[in-house]
């Protein structure tokens, strides 16, 4: 052995040693910091103990093989732990001290009613103004420690049964901290959800759907770029060779367009499926401060707002028909008093969203133009198939018209300053639902606004979201309780 290469083994030892010292301190660290947090206390749901221990079972198995951690993968077993760090900032900020917790339960309770009772939420406010989901947290784990081969993979599954996590599912929604008391804009809730579902329909059906039209945009876009290339270019096979990398090219990124544009639309769906027109209203105030024509291309492949919003406004164009209804077997007007400046609001944003007739110019490169060329053809079968994926299929959409008596009851206690939590009066009424709670609220606000533009304050905004969340707060506990509370106090 030469004298370099004894330096060169030396420095390596000396990197290692350091390494796996503190690889071992920081598995302390963190099984420490989430250990705290598990036992902190103030959580309105069991969900992020759960991200905690499952953050500490899998610092644990890490730390009990780091003697068998080959010395070349020490640097990325220090770095997994620092990502995995990152993660107790979502446990963290979903104490109640951060979050609207009287609405946490009930919200967790709705999304679980849609994915599936192992599938669990943590809900946090984030400072960005946007609302997102990250996860799944179980999944992540798994993978990275299948790919740590010296740690036997089945031991860490065999201590996942040992916290009720088998087959279980971890995510984290966020909502922007500016409106942490902003029951009414939560209704974008739906949408986040439904990205767990359109992923799952992207992972099992998009591939087909591109594989059957790969050839025929390939073949258009390489049409497009001949007829594009200046004259100058004589020679065919310097042609040839310029056409062949650009269509590869442009074809990867019309896939992405299209499949980006797919997920968020079928997000947009199913918010809508599940809120009605309260989820529509949210992106309607949402978008309001965005640009409506954004080319994809230059918004990471979202799909335009106004593009976006007339889907939305499609899916709810029968609770904005005025008309005659049946109520109690009794023919009603619809949308009737209460609801009518709320419809009328969202006709009118209707309206006003229409285009002028031209082709708007986000659709002028080959590449977006294929790409909802595509996403048109297929949109109708998409979105019923994704929407048969939930809780009733895609035939039972929330209908404000359905729910007309509840929502004008419900918006008439928030007109008398009472939360609207349970339909009907005492002793004959029945807990209400988050959907027509946020459905009323939105009713309530458009009407108090229109009636009156002076409403609007601080003040009265906070005092009909107070009212919005202790309601959902209160009907959740009535429908989850209050036949055993009426039990128990009966005897
Ligand atoms: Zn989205």
């Amino acid at each position: 052995m030469n004298q370099e290469e004894s330096s060169g083994q030396s420095e390596r030892q000396w990197r290692d040693d350091i390494l796996r010292r503190q690889v071992r301190l920081r598995c302390h660290v963190i099984k420490n910091l989430a250990w705290n947090l598990e036992n902190g206390g103030d959580f309105p749901t069991p969900t992020p103990q759960k991200l905690c221990a499952l953050i500490r079972h899998t610092v644990k198995m890490i730390e009990d093989h780091l003697n068998e951690t080959p010395a070349d993968q020490l640097g990325n077993v220090s770095l997994f732990l620092c990502s995995t760090a990152e993660h107790l900032r979502y446990v963290e900020r979903s104490r109640t001290a951060h979050t609207p917790w009287s609405m946490i339960q009930a919200t967790e309770h709705f999304l679980k009613q849609q994915v599936g009772e192992d599938s669990h939420f943590i809900i946090r406010p984030q400072w960005s103004y946007n609302y997102s989901l990250v996860g799944e947290f179980v999944a992540h784990y798994q993978t990275s420690v299948q790919s740590m081969a010296w740690i036997p993979a089945r031991k860490w599954e065999d201590g996942l049964a040992a916290i009720q996590l088998t087959d279980n599912k971890i995510y984290c929604i966020a909502f922007p901290r500016v409106g942490r008391l902003d029951a009414l804009l939560h209704a974008n809730w739906g949408h986040e959800l439904g990205h767990i579902i359109a992923a799952r329909w992207v992972h099992a059906k998009f591939g087909q759907i591109w594989n059957g039209v790969e050839d025929g945009v390939k073949k258009r876009i390489g049409e497009s770029i001949r007829k594009s290339l200046p004259a100058s270019i004589e020679e065919e096979l310097f042609k040839d060779l310029i056409v062949e990398q650009s269509i590869s090219d442009m074809a990867n990124t019309t896939m992405e367009v299209a499949r980006h544009g797919l997920t968020e639309l079928i997000c947009d769906a199913i918010g809508v499926h599940l809120l009605g027109p309260g989820a529509l209203a949210a992106c309607l105030e949402f978008s309001a401060g965005l640009s409506l024509d954004e080319n994809p291309l230059q918004c990471r492949n979202y799909p335009p707002w106004r593009y976006r919003l007339h889907l939305m406004l499609d899916a709810c164009h029968g609770d904005l028909k005025e008309r005659k209804i049946k109520v109690n077997g009794r023919e009603s007007d619809y949308p009737g008093e209460v609801l009518r400046p709320f419809c009328e609001w969202l006709s009118e944003g209707k309206q006003l969203l229409a285009h002028a007739g031209d082709e708007p110019a986000w659709r002028q490169a080959i590449v977006v133009r294929e790409a909802y060329a595509l996403i048109e053809r297929e949109w109708k079968n998409i979105r019923h198939d994704v929407l048969d994926l939930l809780p009733g299929g895609a035939e039972k959409p929330y209908r404000l018209c359905e729910r007309h008596a509840i929502i004008e009851d419900l918006a008439k206690k928030l007109c008398d300053d009472i939360p609207p939590n349970e339909v009907g009066c005492w002793p004959n009424a029945t807990p209400a639902r988050l959907e027509d709670i946020v459905n009323a609220a939105w009713v309530f606000k458009i009407k108090k606004q229109i009636e009156n533009p002076g409403w609007g304050s601080p003040s009265d905004y906070e005092r009909l979201c107070r009212l919005a969340l202790k309601a959902i707060e209160a009907g959740f506990v009535d429908s989850e309780f209050g036949s055993r509370l009426r039990e128990v106090n009966a005897t």
